[in-house]
């Protein structure tokens, strides 16, 4: 099981299954709903997925996508997706141990700022992993 928290603690989550999507995302909007020049995420099933304390607030970040954050510290969370609706994505760095699931790639790598340098050998995508 998967434990983690916002930074003040007054939300936490749980998450089980798989993690699958383990990923630097670039893009535009997760810079800067977080504030970071990327963001590492990981997605689980969204069955397997819960906060165990507190509500986080939600947001729509686009047509498709919505993003949940802790309303007192800000701490970005999770984000979904229609086009997904069995998956969710959840901040690795949020998890009390980030360390077990490290990024297996980067994604949105054409928004990617150039003072970012790259050289962990990882796959690097234009836009997501796949079109869909
Ligand atoms: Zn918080
Ligand atoms: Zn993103």
């Amino acid at each position: 099981m998967l434990t983690g928290a916002c930074l003040c603690g007054q939300l936490r989550y749980e998450a089980g299954g798989t993690p699958f999507h383990l990923t630097n995302c670039h893009c535009a909007t997760c810079r800067r709903s977080s504030g970071a020049p990327f963001v590492a995420w990981f997605s689980v099933p969204r069955a397997d997925f819960r906060f165990v304390q507190g509500t986080p607030a939600r947001f729509n970040s686009s047509e498709h996508g919505t993003r949940s954050f802790c309303p007192q510290c800000g701490s970005p969370l999770t984000f979904e997706s229609s086009r997904a609706p069995g998956e969710i994505d959840v901040t690795t760095c949020t998890l009390d141990d980030p360390e077990s699931l490290p990024p297996e790639d980067h994604t949105w790598v054409r928004s990617r700022l150039r003072w970012v340098h790259l050289d962990d050998g990882l796959p690097a995508y234009e836009q997501a992993r796949s079109t869909g």
